[in-house]
């Protein structure tokens, strides 16, 4: 650990003494009003670094940079796109040591799941990549009288901004795509993790990417945030963080009519019936909801147990939850490390209170650990009902609500019962099931006998209040392109 430390304090001592300046048109600035905030550590609370709160004036500074370079960008051809996209791919691997270091001295988040975060990351800019030369690719139909050709271009300039959660995997699951389509990007990361999406944008460019192609304004939501969604020069905002931010993002795009992509809360219930391989549901179901710190959209916070197995089965989970370790992100054995902030924390402690007011059992966990820093013990919370605050509400914390049900009416309803639908986990042998009960699952994504595995082709998105559009795959550029059809007499 303490090796580790020393490793993670050479990668950041340069935020330290600089500070998280924002980077537009490929320079390092601070904000033009030189206001600045703090990131501090989740482990003790201690200042990390200073960070340029910026305001309305940096966005607009920003959105010219992206403007500028877009002419030039969304005409550089596929192929080349491609060829700069993968080298930045083999950039971000190269420096995945410092990539996962600084993530977690600044999010809390265990060494041994940030550890890969920068693979997937690459994988995203080579997935994409791979993508760019066919990305305007379209269809030729014919009639009698006419050839119509169907093709997509850039939209422009967009913005994209992201949530404190695995921040440098997200970015890059939504710049990448950006990019390929040959848009250019402002990106305002979350207030409370700005450090690897500087990381990012400095790999990038040393990789090849041009300047202002992409562009790091930091600062809050209210006013960085909010500026960069009204403005004019920017066409879409692709948004990750939580529902009602999303609510807010719309209407602040309303003037402007920007097309928005909303990635946003869940509640999402992992659904283990008794026919199930038991021993690998509890593996998946501890796994989705205590890795990341169960800050992850999709963890699965709902545990909903058939009745005839149910104490069985939360009592297996409540021993896994016991035995986690929680402790410094750096320690290797560390599995939950402290939550991103102390408003975080304060968040997730007052569902303890609730709980116990509402009439659930504290199985596990229920409280800090420690006097010092975010740290909060894995909880379970069991015999629980559906209409109870900590089964309808996000928590975004390693905190599970175990709910028992009897047959798969009563599971279905369950599921649904909540404003959420972003993931569905469904456990069970029986294949007629698995197929009735994934028919009716309010979740735009399911996975079935299996934790969340992310095959980057496939759809990503949730319905209801989880979000709205998808990326992955073909999806993304649907996003950040324009559909256009040009017909011609015959
Ligand atoms: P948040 O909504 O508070 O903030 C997200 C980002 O939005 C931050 O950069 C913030 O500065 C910015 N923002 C806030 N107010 C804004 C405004 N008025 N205008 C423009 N920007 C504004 O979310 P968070 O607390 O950082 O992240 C956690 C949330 O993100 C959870 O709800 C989680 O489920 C969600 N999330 C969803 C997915 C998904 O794929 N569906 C993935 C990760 C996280």
């Amino acid at each position: 650990l303490e090796d580790n430390i020393a490793r993670a304090e050479g990668f950041i001592a340069r935020f330290r003494a600089d500070g998280v300046m924002n980077h537009i048109d490929g320079e390092n600035v601070p904000a033009l009003s030189g206001a600045q905030m703090e990131t501090i550590s989740p482990v003790d609370g201690a200042a990390l670094a200073k960070v340029a709160k910026s305001g309305a004036e940096d966005i607009d500074r920003a959105a010219a940079a992206a403007k500028a370079a877009f002419p030039t960008w969304s005409k550089t051809p596929g192929a080349e796109r491609r060829r700069i996209l993968i080298k930045v791919a083999e950039a971000i691997e190269a420096s995945a040591d410092e990539i996962a270091f600084t993530e977690c001295m600044d999010t809390g988040q265990a060494l041994r799941f940030m550890s890969k975060a920068a693979i997937r990351g690459a994988a995203n800019f080579r997935y994409f990549a791979d993508q760019a030369p066919g990305a305007e690719d379209g269809e030729v139909t014919r009639t009698p009288t006419q050839m119509n050709t169907t093709s997509r271009r850039p939209i422009g300039p967009v913005g994209v901004i992201t949530p404190w959660n695995t921040p440098f995997m997200l970015s890059t699951w939504k710049i990448a795509p950006a990019l390929a389509a040959g848009c250019t990007v402002v990106h305002k990361p979350a207030e409370f993790s700005p450090m690897t999406a500087k990381l990012l944008v400095e790999i990038a460019e040393e990789a090849g990417l041009p300047k202002g192609v992409l562009n790091v304004v930091n600062g809050m939501g209210e006013d960085a945030g909010k500026r960069l969604t009204e403005h004019s020069d920017i066409k879409a905002i692709a948004f990750v963080g939580e529902s009602r931010t999303g609510s807010m993002i719309m209407a602040q795009g309303a003037a402007t009519l920007k097309r928005v992509h909303f990635e946003l809360g869940g509640k999402n219930p992992v659904i283990v019936f008794d026919d199930a391989d038991l021993e690998r549901a509890v593996d998946a179901a501890t796994f989705m909801i205590y890795s990341l710190n169960g800050e992850r959209c999709t963890s699965s916070s709902r545990l909903l147990v058939q009745d005839t197995i149910y104490d069985e089965f939360t009592a297996k989970v409540a021993e896994v939850a016991k035995r986690i370790k929680v402790g410094h992100p750096l320690d290797p054995e560390t599995v939950v490390g402290p939550l991103i902030h102390p408003e975080h924390e304060e968040k997730v402690l007052s569902y303890f209170d609730k709980a116990r007011a509402e009439g659930a059992t504290i199985a596990a966990g229920g409280e800090k650990v420690g006097d010092a820093g975010c740290f909060v013990a894995p909880t379970l919370f069991t015999h629980a009902t559906n209409d109870m605050t900590i089964a309808q509400e996000e928590i975004f914390g390693p905190v599970l609500t175990a709910i028992p049900f009897k047959d798969e009416d009563e599971a279905l309803t369950l599921a649904n019962d909540v404003q959420y639908g972003l993931s569905a986990y469904l456990w069970t042998n029986d294949l007629g099931r698995a197929m009735r009960m994934t028919d009716e699952l309010e979740a735009g994504m399911m996975w079935v006998n299996s934790e969340n595995i992310r095959h980057l082709p496939t759809p990503f998105g949730g319905v209801k209040s989880s979000g709205i559009g998808r990326d992955g795959g073909d999806w993304s550029f649907d996003f950040y392109m324009e559909t256009v059809n040009v017909s011609f007499p015959r």
